[in-house]
Formats: C-alpha cells, structure tokens, sequence
C-alpha cells in the first residue's frame, strides 16, 4: 500500500472515533431526560396519591353533615309519632324512621372505609417517600456519572478531532477533498479494506483488473458501486496466510 493510502486509512481510524465519542454524546442527554422523567412521575404519582386522599377526607367531612341531617330528621320524625292517630300513618313513619336509620348506617360504614383507607395511606406514605428519596438518590447518582462522562467525552472529543487535523495534513489535498465527500455521503466510511475480490464496504465483487489495482496500491482506486477508496491491507492479508498455515 502506498504511503498516501497508509495516511488515509489512519485518518479513516480517528475519524471513526470521532464518530463514535458524538454518538455517544447524543446518547447520554437522551439518557439524562429519560431519567428525569422517570423521577418526575414518581413524584407526580406521590402527589397524586395524596390528592386522592385529600379527596377522601373532604368527602369524609361532607358525610358528617349528612349523618346530622339524617339525624335530625329522626329527632323530627319520633315527635311526629305522637301526633300520629291512625295506625298505618303510625306504622309508615316507623319504616321511615327505620329507612333514615339505615341511610345513616351506610353512610357510617363508609366513613369507616374512607379512615381505614387514611390508616393504610399515613403507613404507606412514610415507606413510598423513603423509596421516592432513595431512588431520587440513585437517579442523582448515575445522572452526576453521566454528567461527568459527557466532561470526559467533551474533552476527547477535542483531543482526537485535533488528531484529525494532524492526519489530515498527511493527505494530498486531492485524495482528502474525495474521501471526506464518499464520507459525508456514506455514513462516516470513505475509505474500505478489499476483502478478497469485493468491496469492503458495500461488497459488491470487484474486477479483476479493479482487484490487481487495488493490490498493486499505486492510485487511488474507488469502487464502481459504492464509490468508497478501496485499500489493499497487507498486515490484514499477512494475518490470514499465517492462520492458514496454522490449521
Ligand atoms: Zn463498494
């Protein structure tokens, strides 16, 4: 492989790189935001529970008044029975009075449900906020490791995109102006290993006389279907002819 090749294949390495610490980098705030929200209904579920039971307690209020009228409407109803002279109106206003006792039973019982329900809520509520603190607490943690990772990630950012530069000034202008264009359209690769007879990025079979260039490593040969640089690794091939000696 030529030298201006060997220049390309190394900016070609740091230029992965590159593309992978900004992937990350768009990764992480994505992360941070799902973790923010995550902590946000928690604490909207917490509120809401509370709300609920708030709620509650007012309609349990709303209920005592009920009790007093039905209460005062059985106070009212036993002076009446002493007026009462016939039997059947005696007779009816007892089955109301018994009516009203009832309604003021059902309404009772579910004064009743609604304490037992406060009950299990002030017990729960003490455990739910000590599980909503520590998982806030978790959340925090690996939020401020993120945080710290994007610092990190920041920096070698800049560290390798100056590497770049340093690489790309070992590349003929001409060569460099074709691979960073294959790049930009080809997701990040310009420059590909051949890989036996194909292309190493879209592997589509090359000609032979394409293959014999590309071997030869004296221009710059692109492939005639993907339009990517096409190299000729000779280490890669070395490694292979070993391990075929070996098995
Ligand atoms: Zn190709």
């Amino acid at each position: 492989m030529n030298d201006k090749l060997k220049e390309l294949v190394k900016l070609q390495q740091i230029d992965i790189q590159v593309m992978q610490i900004e992937n990350k980098l768009e990764e992480i705030p994505e992360e941070i935001k799902g973790m923010d929200e995550r902590v946000e209904q928690l604490e909207v579920d917490f509120q809401n529970a509370s709300k609920e039971m708030n709620n509650l307690l007012v309609m349990k209020k709303e209920k005592d008044n009920d009790v007093l009228s039905i209460e005062e409407e059985i106070k009212k109803h036993q002076k009446e029975l002493n007026s009462l002279k016939s039997n059947e109106a005696y007779s009816a206003l007892l089955k109301e009075i018994e009516n009203c006792n009832k309604k003021k039973e059902e309404i009772e019982n579910e004064q009743l449900g609604i304490m037992e329900k406060e009950e299990q809520f002030i017990i729960n509520k003490d455990k739910r906020h000590k599980e909503l603190d520590e998982k806030k607490a978790v959340f925090n943690g690996k939020k401020k490791e993120l945080e710290d990772e994007i610092q990190r990630l920041n920096n070698l950012l800049a560290e390798t995109q100056s590497k770049r530069s340093d690489a790309a000034r070992g590349v003929e202008d001409t060569v460099l102006v074709q691979y960073d264009r294959i790049r930009v359209k080809k997701r990040g690769i310009g420059i590909v290993p051949l890989e036996e007879e194909a292309c190493g990025g879209c592997h589509m079979i090359m000609t032979p006389q394409e293959v014999s260039d590309v071997i030869r490593g004296q221009d710059t040969i692109v492939c005639s279907s993907c339009m990517r640089i096409v190299y000729f690794d000779e280490k890669k091939e070395e490694q292979q002819n070993k391990d075929l000696q070996n098995t």
